[in-house]
């Protein structure tokens, strides 16, 4: 007899008066379409695939109860009896597929990006240009009513429950900690009066929807910002919204403005639950477990060892709205793994575009990108097995086609492999073991080493459709000495592992750049531990806040990164906006030189000449390493003037079609509308 693979995932939870089909909860994730109205039949189809693919429970992106309570302007909002029809098509998008649907409401306060927003003090956020309003105690008793009205709305638009929003910085988490709230009246002073508002909202929303609905409360259990709760006073919270009548806890760590990182993919697996197995233990209610967790063993370890009874996972069903099943299919080697890299979702939402997936461009995009089985089944080659191929490839053998995929190397993955190699990143790994199950059960033919020749596939194999996707080579730029032999390419040290001296010069401060740099600084897969050391993390929150002294080690290396643009821009960054902030604070501790407006004069046995600030400098380091940006493979295919193929059966994609601004989201979104239209 086989044992049912994880077990403690799938087994049901019984609330008394409903029971969830398992413990896998969709955490929120804004993604933009639930902001407008006419979006909503996209939103419903975007989460009727998550619970067809054996999800639990759903809870909705954050919904506004009144527009103070906007993150931007015009969010949505859930308020009047005419929004419920709307919603009434995601609710029962979802229901049909058995799962649960709770919807989310958030109170921003003073991360609502408008001049109206308000909080417990009139004190702005570091991320957010606008000064909140001090509520007073009507405006306080009004918002309560609000978020009762919203709920009992919900509950008549077909949700089983609502999920109050109390952590990562919102309003009532702002009310509940000292960092922002300075009131001396019933709502501020104690840790009593500071959860006053978070109880009374349950205890509110709990008259209006009745006793068989579903309450969840995301409480913060690590604030991560100075002026933060201690584990006495969290634990008091969660106890009084436990007695005031939630069915669930949902926990949350760090306030947006921490500056301490939580989800970005350097952040280690689970490396939160000891704070949720701490709350669960003062507490009879169900907790959910969040923040990096992303695969089905993971989540099974955490309920195995009794540390939560659900888990939290938003990203990861962007990135396969089918992980549920596939783990319950005893396949999670199937499941498309988030990476934790924020490129198509934080770092959408954050500049108000709407969210998908970098690993998977169907998420919020399923009624627009769909894969037809084909009616006419051809022939087709793709060249390069890096990401766009690889997408490219499993997707037109998906719709039936037989395909056919060339890599020059011996292994699948392009720039992933050296990208798996930089420390932190190694979630990358995951992608490449996706595809690779992928390139299998699509049935696509795989020939490795196999440099493909101009005249197999022009003539010799009678393809129909030719799909160039041989990416890109380092940029080699022109700088006198450039071939001296301290002298090496990313691709060398990533790739090959070069040996690297101890002073270093990086030229070009890119995404690559930045990458070198961490490669060259830290050691792969730091211990969690070590990583809650070097970031002064106290998961249990002893301290106020959860923040200690950071501990660092010295560097491993001396660092200069360079660019010719001026130093203002994004320099140290990399390309992500919600995760540029965390590499250059890991640079700024390891001392690398920074430095912008750089002309590069030359190479020689002394170091890396340049001229900086006016005057000319000598790096006298032992090596140079090129990140200088890259440049088009392309020579299989001919073009016209305008750069595209002369042969229509010829198609460009990713690298190999724009080699600047190249990434891994563009590629794969590329490489699988392509395959779509074939
Ligand atoms: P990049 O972002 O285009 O940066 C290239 C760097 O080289 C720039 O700093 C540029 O700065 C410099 N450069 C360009 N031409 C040069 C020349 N002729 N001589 C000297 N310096 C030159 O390219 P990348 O770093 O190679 O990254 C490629 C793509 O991979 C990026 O678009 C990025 O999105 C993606 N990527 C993403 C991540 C991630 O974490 N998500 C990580 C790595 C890479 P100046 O022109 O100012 O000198
Ligand atoms: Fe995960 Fe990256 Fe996809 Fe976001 S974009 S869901 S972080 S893989």
């Amino acid at each position: 007899m086989t044992t049912a693979p994880f077990p403690h995932m799938l087994a049901p939870l019984d609330l008394g008066f409903t029971t969830l089909r398992n413990r896998v909860v969709m955490g929120s994730m804004h993604t933009g379409l639930e902001d407008r109205f006419w979006n909503y039949p996209k939103l419903a189809a975007y989460f009727a695939e998550r619970a067809k693919g054996g999800v639990g429970l759903i809870i909705t992106g954050g919904i506004a109860m009144n527009r103070r309570a906007w993150l931007a302007p015009a969010a949505g909002t859930l308020n009047t009896a005419l929004d419920v029809p709307h919603h009434r098509k995601v609710t029962d998008a979802v229901h049909e597929h058995g799962a649960k649907i709770a919807i989310q409401l958030l109170h921003a306060g003073r991360y609502g990006y408008h001049p109206f927003s308000v909080s417990a003090s009139a004190i702005k956020a570091p991320i957010n240009p606008f000064t909140p309003k001090a509520m007073s105690d009507g405006e306080i008793l009004s918002t309560i009513d609000d978020f009762a009205h919203s709920a009992e709305l919900a509950r008549r638009a077909g949700y089983d429950g609502v999920e109050i929003m109390g952590s990562e910085g919102y309003l009532l988490n702002q009310f509940l900690c000292k960092r922002v709230n300075k009131r001396t009246d019933k709502w501020g002073g104690d840790i009593h009066g500071r959860m006053r508002l978070g109880v009374s909202v349950v205890e509110a929303v709990r008259r209006a929807v009745g006793r068989d609905f579903i309450i969840v409360y995301r409480l913060s259990l690590l604030d991560l910002v100075e002026g933060g709760n201690t584990r006495d006073e969290i634990e008091a919270t969660a106890k009084a919204l436990e007695a005031a009548g939630i069915d669930v806890l949902n926990t949350g760590v760090g306030w947006h403005e921490a500056r301490v990182p939580t989800i970005v993919t350097s952040v280690p697996r689970a490396a939160f639950r000891a704070a949720t197995a701490q709350i669960k233990r003062v507490l009879k209610v169900p907790v959910v477990a969040s923040n990096r967790i992303n695969t089905p063993e993971v989540a099974e370890d955490i309920l195995a060892k009794g540390e939560a009874d659900l888990v939290s996972m938003a990203r990861p069903l962007l990135a396969d709205a089918d992980f549920v099943n596939k783990a319950a299919a005893a396949k999670p080697e199937s499941i498309n793994t988030c990476i934790a890299c924020n490129q198509a979702c934080l770092d959408h939402a954050f500049s108000l575009e709407r969210v998908s997936c970098l690993v998977n461009p169907r998420a919020c995009h399923e009624t627009e990108l769909v894969y037809l089985r084909t009616q006419r089944k051809k022939r087709i080659a793709v060249v390069g097995a890096g990401m766009a191929g690889l997408s490219c490839a499993t997707v037109a053998a998906e719709r039936g086609h037989d395909v056919t995929l060339f890599e020059a190397a011996s292994q699948i993955g392009g720039q992933f492999v050296m990208a798996a190699a930089v420390p932190g990143k190694e979630e990358f790994r995951e992608t490449i073991r996706y595809f690779t199950h992928e390139l299998e059960r699509t049935g696509v033919k795989l020939e490795l080493s196999r440099r493909a020749t101009k005249e197999e596939l022009d003539r010799g194999r009678g393809f129909d459709e030719i799909v160039i996707a041989t990416g890109v080579k380092p940029r080699v730029p022109k700088i006198p000495g450039v071939d001296h032999k301290k002298v090496l390419t990313y691709a060398q040290v990533l790739n090959d592992r070069a040996p690297v001296g101890r002073k270093v010069a990086i030229i070009g401060a890119g995404g690559i750049g930045v990458d070198m740099c961490e490669f060259l600084l830290h050691e792969p897969n730091v211990s969690l531990d070590a990583w809650l050391a070097e970031w002064g993390i106290d998961v249990t929150s002893s301290v106020e806040g959860g923040l200690r002294e950071p501990k660092h080690e010295g560097p491993r290396r001396e660092l200069w990164l360079l660019q010719r643009k001026p130093a203002s821009k994004r320099i140290g960054t990399g390309p992500g906006r919600t995760t540029g902030w965390v590499h250059k604070r890991v640079l700024e501790r390891a001392g690398v030189h920074m430095l912008g407006d750089v002309e590069y004069v030359r190479i020689d046995d002394e170091g890396l000449h340049i001229r900086h600030d006016g005057a000319a400098r000598v790096l006298a380091v032992d090596n140079v390493i090129l990140c200088a940006g890259q440049e088009s493979v392309r020579e299989l295919v001919a073009v016209d003037d305008r750069g595209r193929p002369t042969d229509p059966r010829f198609h460009i994609i990713g690298g190999a079609d724009v080699a600047t601004e190249l990434d891994a989201k563009r590629a794969i979104k590329q490489g699988a509308e392509l395959a779509a239209q074939l």
